[in-house]
């Protein structure tokens, strides 16, 4: 994927939820369609054991989105694209940590920076084909 769609107020539920959670990560499931238009996100808990420096998003978000999917009630087909989180005074930019935890190279990360409890910047990211690493690709709003 290339670009994605995100809109404004989904935007901002996504940047409430990252000052709320500060100085610990938040993070969450970004549902939509597969042309990356961002349709719903999913608040998750963040069940890392190092909270202020790591993330994990609850497995049963996931497998309850995945069988969402799959049950094809809705018409316009909507899936997990990827997920968001958030660095605590860090920057919006995949650490060295992201990259290493990097295993489903289909999902898009969107990482919004937060410095002293202020949401900053937002920037989304992609797996390039050729290195496997995350790296920037332009997103919308819609
Ligand atoms: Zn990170």
């Amino acid at each position: 994927m290339t670009h994605l769609c995100l809109p404004t107020d989904l935007q901002a539920q996504i940047l409430k939820d990252c000052v709320r959670r500060y100085p610990e990560e938040a993070c969450g499931l970004l549902i939509g369609s597969s042309d990356g238009q961002v349709t719903d996100i999913v608040l998750s808990p963040n069940l890392s054991d190092e909270p202020e420096r790591n993330f994990e998003i609850d497995p049963a978000l996931i497998i309850a989105q995945q069988k969402h999917g799959r049950s094809g009630q809705t018409k316009n087909q909507t899936k997990i694209l990827g997920h968001f989180h958030s660095h605590p005074d860090g920057s919006a930019q995949p650490s060295a940590r992201d990259q290493a935890q990097n295993y489903d190279s289909d999902l898009i990360w969107l990482i919004v920076q937060v410095t002293d409890g202020v949401a900053q910047e937002i920037a989304a990211f992609a797996t390039e084909e050729k290195t496997g690493q995350l790296t920037a690709i332009a997103m919308y709003k819609s």
